[in-house]
């Protein structure tokens, strides 16, 4: 791998884990994903590495729906953990806590609404998510994200998806096969 700031692998390690845990539970809805450059002289000012994601909206009661949910919010921060004492690095990002502010605020809405999950349910999410990030195949898709995207910058969610279901061992259907040939198809006539 080329030289990245460990700033810039971290941020493309959460993102790869809200890519991989969106096709995990929900198995598509993904849009898009981009990690910006990083600039060494200004590193952490308007950083904004980004997933477009799309969650469906309204679970009404289903406590199953609104943890899966919840789940995808707090897998960024747990993917890039993971990676981070793997390599025995510490950085604190302000995305993480973001999104755990996040997850806070929609956890808060489903208990108001009478959503059965717990109002102190978020530690025992975040165990649940780190866990399914210490499955191989699991963390074999968010490795296999992660590496393209510092490469590329910007990963078409469509296309992404069928390389996460793949790593997942799950089967794509007919259109996707075609869409995955496609897109090897203009790697191989990109000018080297
Ligand atoms: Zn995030």
């Amino acid at each position: 791998m080329p030289d990245y700031h460990p700033f810039e692998i971290y941020c493309a390690y959460h993102e790869a884990g809200h890519a991989v845990a969106q096709i995990y539970y929900f198995g598509r809805g993904l849009k898009a994903v981009t990690l910006p450059r990083f600039e060494t002289n200004n590193p952490f000012e308007g950083y904004k590495a980004r997933n477009i994601i799309t969650l469906p909206g309204d679970f009404g009661r289903d406590a199953a729906g609104v943890e899966r949910h919840l789940l995808v919010v707090l897998a960024g921060a747990a993917a890039a953990d993971r990676w981070a004492v793997d390599n025995g690095v510490k950085i604190s990002n302000r995305g993480d806590q973001n999104d755990r502010a996040w997850a806070a605020g929609l956890l808060w809405t489903a208990c108001e609404a009478g959503v059965n999950i717990g109002n102190n349910s978020l530690p025992r999410l975040e165990r649940r998510i780190a866990a399914l990030f210490q499955r191989p195949k699991v963390w074999a898709a968010v490795v296999k994200t992660t590496e393209p995207l510092l490469e590329l910058r910007e990963i078409r969610g469509d296309v992404l998806t069928c390389h996460v279901k793949l790593e997942l061992g799950r089967r794509l259907t007919e259109a996707e096969v075609a869409l995955l040939a496609a897109a090897a198809g203009r790697a191989a006539d990109r000018p080297r």
